[in-house]
Protein backbone atom coordinates (compact mmCIF):
# COMPACT_ATOMS: atom_id res chain seq x y z
CA UNK A 1 0.00 0.00 0.00
CA UNK A 2 1.04 4.01 -0.50
CA UNK A 3 2.08 5.92 2.36
CA UNK A 4 -0.47 8.00 3.35
CA UNK A 5 0.92 11.30 3.52
CA UNK A 6 -0.09 14.90 4.73
CA UNK A 7 0.43 16.58 1.15
CA UNK A 8 0.32 20.48 2.79
CA UNK A 9 2.78 19.52 5.37
CA UNK A 10 5.52 18.31 2.64
CA UNK A 11 4.79 21.31 0.47
CA UNK A 12 4.91 23.58 3.68
CA UNK A 13 8.13 21.97 4.46
CA UNK A 14 9.50 21.86 0.82
CA UNK A 15 8.40 25.49 -0.35
CA UNK A 16 11.91 26.66 -0.97
CA UNK A 17 13.72 23.41 -1.65
CA UNK A 18 15.93 22.59 -4.79
CA UNK A 19 14.56 20.06 -7.35
CA UNK A 20 17.31 17.71 -6.46
CA UNK A 21 15.70 18.00 -2.70
CA UNK A 22 12.41 17.21 -3.65
CA UNK A 23 12.83 14.42 -6.34
CA UNK A 24 15.17 12.55 -3.22
CA UNK A 25 12.01 13.07 -0.66
CA UNK A 26 9.20 11.80 -3.43
CA UNK A 27 11.58 8.80 -4.53
CA UNK A 28 12.05 7.94 -1.08
CA UNK A 29 8.40 8.52 -0.02
CA UNK A 30 6.89 6.77 -2.93
CA UNK A 31 9.09 4.24 -4.30
CA UNK A 32 6.88 2.67 -6.49
CA UNK A 33 6.91 6.18 -8.62
CA UNK A 34 7.56 6.62 -12.19
CA UNK A 35 9.34 9.75 -13.62
CA UNK A 36 7.99 11.38 -16.73
CA UNK A 37 10.11 12.51 -19.70
CA UNK A 38 9.01 14.91 -22.58
CA UNK A 39 12.08 15.01 -24.98
CA UNK A 40 12.14 18.51 -23.87
CA UNK A 41 14.06 20.63 -20.90
CA UNK A 42 12.59 18.55 -18.12
CA UNK A 43 15.75 16.15 -19.12
CA UNK A 44 16.95 18.20 -15.95
CA UNK A 45 14.94 16.26 -14.19
CA UNK A 46 16.38 12.76 -15.60
CA UNK A 47 19.70 13.85 -14.69
CA UNK A 48 19.36 14.63 -11.37
CA UNK A 49 16.98 11.54 -10.70
CA UNK A 50 19.02 8.94 -12.49
CA UNK A 51 21.74 10.11 -9.77
CA UNK A 52 19.82 9.27 -6.69
CA UNK A 53 18.38 5.99 -8.45
CA UNK A 54 19.82 4.70 -11.52
CA UNK A 55 16.64 2.60 -11.76
CA UNK A 56 14.04 5.09 -11.35
CA UNK A 57 11.21 4.19 -13.46
CA UNK A 58 11.35 6.65 -16.70
CA UNK A 59 8.41 6.65 -19.66
CA UNK A 60 7.49 9.12 -22.58
CA UNK A 61 5.08 8.81 -24.72
CA UNK A 62 5.59 8.12 -28.36
CA UNK A 63 3.01 9.33 -30.30
CA UNK A 64 4.08 8.46 -33.33
CA UNK A 65 3.91 12.66 -34.14
CA UNK A 66 7.55 13.58 -32.40
CA UNK A 67 9.59 15.84 -34.37
CA UNK A 68 13.07 13.29 -36.33
CA UNK A 69 15.37 15.77 -33.43
CA UNK A 70 13.21 14.51 -30.30
CA UNK A 71 13.36 10.72 -31.58
CA UNK A 72 16.95 11.36 -31.72
CA UNK A 73 17.53 12.82 -28.51
CA UNK A 74 15.52 10.46 -26.72
CA UNK A 75 17.54 8.00 -28.32
CA UNK A 76 20.69 10.18 -27.07
CA UNK A 77 19.23 10.39 -23.45
CA UNK A 78 18.81 6.67 -22.94
CA UNK A 79 22.75 6.01 -24.20
CA UNK A 80 23.76 8.73 -21.85
CA UNK A 81 22.64 8.30 -19.04
CA UNK A 82 22.23 4.31 -19.42
CA UNK A 83 18.58 4.16 -18.77
CA UNK A 84 15.71 2.07 -19.85
CA UNK A 85 13.14 4.53 -20.53
CA UNK A 86 9.68 3.27 -21.51
CA UNK A 87 7.62 4.32 -24.83
CA UNK A 88 4.19 4.63 -24.59
CA UNK A 89 2.70 4.32 -27.64
CA UNK A 90 -1.45 4.75 -28.68
CA UNK A 91 -4.13 1.76 -29.01
CA UNK A 92 -3.13 0.86 -32.43
CA UNK A 93 -7.25 -0.54 -32.90
CA UNK A 94 -8.29 3.20 -31.86
CA UNK A 95 -5.22 5.07 -33.94
CA UNK A 96 -6.63 3.29 -37.02
CA UNK A 97 -10.31 4.43 -36.80
CA UNK A 98 -9.24 8.35 -35.74
CA UNK A 99 -6.90 8.33 -38.63
CA UNK A 100 -8.92 6.21 -41.12
CA UNK A 101 -12.38 7.94 -40.31
CA UNK A 102 -10.89 11.66 -39.91
CA UNK A 103 -7.47 12.13 -41.58
CA UNK A 104 -3.71 12.30 -40.21
CA UNK A 105 -4.28 16.69 -39.01
CA UNK A 106 -7.95 16.35 -38.02
CA UNK A 107 -6.49 18.42 -34.72
CA UNK A 108 -6.28 21.54 -36.63
CA UNK A 109 -10.30 21.60 -37.53
CA UNK A 110 -11.69 19.65 -34.26
CA UNK A 111 -9.47 20.53 -32.01
CA UNK A 112 -6.65 18.66 -30.56
CA UNK A 113 -8.46 16.61 -27.47
CA UNK A 114 -9.60 13.81 -29.83
CA UNK A 115 -6.12 12.73 -30.94
CA UNK A 116 -4.48 13.94 -27.43
CA UNK A 117 -6.93 12.00 -26.05
CA UNK A 118 -6.01 8.32 -27.63
CA UNK A 119 -1.97 9.31 -28.37
CA UNK A 120 -1.62 10.83 -24.85
CA UNK A 121 -4.20 10.25 -22.32
CA UNK A 122 -5.17 7.01 -23.13
CA UNK A 123 -1.85 5.75 -23.12
CA UNK A 124 -0.71 7.57 -19.88
CA UNK A 125 -3.51 6.33 -17.95
CA UNK A 126 -2.48 2.66 -18.61
CA UNK A 127 0.77 3.26 -18.01
CA UNK A 128 0.33 5.20 -14.33
CA UNK A 129 -2.03 2.54 -13.29
CA UNK A 130 0.85 0.75 -12.17
CA UNK A 131 2.47 3.46 -9.92
CA UNK A 132 1.46 5.24 -6.48
CA UNK A 133 2.83 8.86 -8.10
CA UNK A 134 4.62 10.28 -10.76
CA UNK A 135 7.04 12.88 -11.46
CA UNK A 136 6.41 15.87 -13.64
CA UNK A 137 8.56 18.46 -15.71
CA UNK A 138 5.49 21.06 -14.93
CA UNK A 139 6.30 24.87 -13.79
CA UNK A 140 4.32 27.66 -13.06
CA UNK A 141 5.62 30.11 -15.35
CA UNK A 142 4.82 27.73 -18.58
CA UNK A 143 1.11 28.63 -19.08
CA UNK A 144 -2.12 30.50 -17.12
CA UNK A 145 -3.00 27.13 -16.44
CA UNK A 146 -0.59 26.08 -14.08
CA UNK A 147 0.26 29.28 -12.40
CA UNK A 148 -1.70 27.65 -8.64
CA UNK A 149 0.51 24.33 -9.80
CA UNK A 150 2.01 22.96 -6.09
CA UNK A 151 4.76 20.62 -5.80
CA UNK A 152 3.39 17.81 -4.29
CA UNK A 153 -0.35 17.43 -5.02
CA UNK A 154 -3.38 14.30 -5.72
CA UNK A 155 -3.86 13.52 -9.37
CA UNK A 156 -7.00 14.53 -10.26
CA UNK A 157 -6.87 13.14 -13.24
CA UNK A 158 -5.47 9.59 -13.47
CA UNK A 159 -5.84 6.88 -10.47
CA UNK A 160 -2.62 4.93 -9.30
CA UNK A 161 -1.97 1.03 -9.00
CA UNK A 162 -3.99 1.46 -5.17
CA UNK A 163 -6.59 3.97 -6.14
CA UNK A 164 -5.39 7.85 -5.71
CA UNK A 165 -2.06 8.70 -7.40
CA UNK A 166 0.37 11.57 -6.57
CA UNK A 167 1.89 14.25 -8.62
CA UNK A 168 5.03 15.19 -7.45
CA UNK A 169 6.26 18.89 -9.53
CA UNK A 170 9.94 19.64 -8.31
CA UNK A 171 10.12 22.08 -11.39
CA UNK A 172 7.00 24.40 -10.06
CA UNK A 173 9.13 26.96 -8.54
CA UNK A 174 11.78 26.98 -11.12
CA UNK A 175 11.43 29.94 -13.69
CA UNK A 176 12.59 28.65 -17.40
CA UNK A 177 15.60 30.73 -16.83
CA UNK A 178 17.06 29.04 -13.95
CA UNK A 179 16.46 25.59 -15.51
CA UNK A 180 18.40 26.41 -18.43
CA UNK A 181 21.21 28.16 -16.38
CA UNK A 182 21.13 24.56 -14.20
CA UNK A 183 20.92 22.66 -17.89
CA UNK A 184 24.13 24.70 -19.16
CA UNK A 185 25.72 24.52 -15.85
CA UNK A 186 25.82 20.76 -15.58
CA UNK A 187 26.18 19.96 -19.62
CA UNK A 188 22.83 18.29 -19.47
CA UNK A 189 22.62 17.00 -23.31
CA UNK A 190 19.28 19.09 -24.85
CA UNK A 191 17.26 18.46 -27.24
CA UNK A 192 18.34 20.57 -30.42
CA UNK A 193 15.03 21.87 -31.65
CA UNK A 194 15.51 24.71 -28.33
CA UNK A 195 18.36 26.27 -30.64
CA UNK A 196 15.62 26.57 -33.36
CA UNK A 197 13.55 28.63 -31.26
CA UNK A 198 11.36 26.02 -29.68
CA UNK A 199 10.65 26.82 -26.28
CA UNK A 200 7.97 24.28 -25.57
CA UNK A 201 8.14 20.92 -27.34
CA UNK A 202 5.37 18.28 -28.62
CA UNK A 203 4.19 16.95 -31.27
CA UNK A 204 6.11 18.21 -34.83
CA UNK A 205 2.26 19.28 -35.99
CA UNK A 206 1.42 20.88 -32.92
CA UNK A 207 4.29 22.67 -32.22
CA UNK A 208 6.36 25.79 -33.86
CA UNK A 209 8.97 28.41 -32.79
CA UNK A 210 7.86 31.15 -30.99
CA UNK A 211 9.34 34.67 -30.77
CA UNK A 212 11.79 36.79 -28.12
CA UNK A 213 8.40 38.27 -27.05
CA UNK A 214 5.92 35.52 -27.52
CA UNK A 215 5.12 33.28 -24.48
CA UNK A 216 6.48 29.29 -24.58
CA UNK A 217 3.15 28.11 -24.76
CA UNK A 218 2.27 30.31 -27.84
CA UNK A 219 3.91 27.47 -29.94
CA UNK A 220 1.84 24.85 -29.02
CA UNK A 221 -1.47 24.70 -30.44
CA UNK A 222 -1.45 28.19 -31.62
CA UNK A 223 -5.22 28.01 -33.54
CA UNK A 224 -7.00 27.30 -30.54
CA UNK A 225 -7.72 29.54 -27.27
CA UNK A 226 -4.80 29.50 -24.75
CA UNK A 227 -6.50 28.61 -21.60
CA UNK A 228 -7.25 25.27 -23.37
CA UNK A 229 -3.70 24.02 -24.25
CA UNK A 230 -3.33 21.69 -22.38
CA UNK A 231 -3.26 17.95 -23.63
CA UNK A 232 -5.49 16.97 -21.05
CA UNK A 233 -2.73 15.14 -18.60
CA UNK A 234 -2.96 17.84 -16.74
CA UNK A 235 -6.31 18.75 -15.78
CA UNK A 236 -7.86 19.93 -12.80
S1 LIG B 1 -0.13 17.23 -29.78
FE1 LIG B 1 -1.16 17.19 -31.79
S2 LIG B 1 -0.40 15.35 -32.87
FE2 LIG B 1 0.21 15.20 -30.70
S3 LIG B 1 -1.36 13.96 -29.80
FE3 LIG B 1 -2.00 16.09 -29.49
S4 LIG B 1 -3.26 16.67 -31.27
FE4 LIG B 1 -2.21 14.73 -31.74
Amino acid sequence: MPPVVDLSALNARLTDAAPRDILACAMATWPNCALSFSGAEDVFLLHLASRINPDIKIFTLDTGRLHPQTYQFIEQVRETYDVRIDMLCPDAERLQRLVSDKGLFSFYRDGHEECCGIRKVEPMRRHLAGFDAWITGLRRDQSPSRRELEIFEPDARFAGASGPLIKINPLANVTSRQLWEQIRMLEVPYNPLHDQGFASIGCEPCTRPTGPNQHEREGRWWWEEATLKECGLHKK
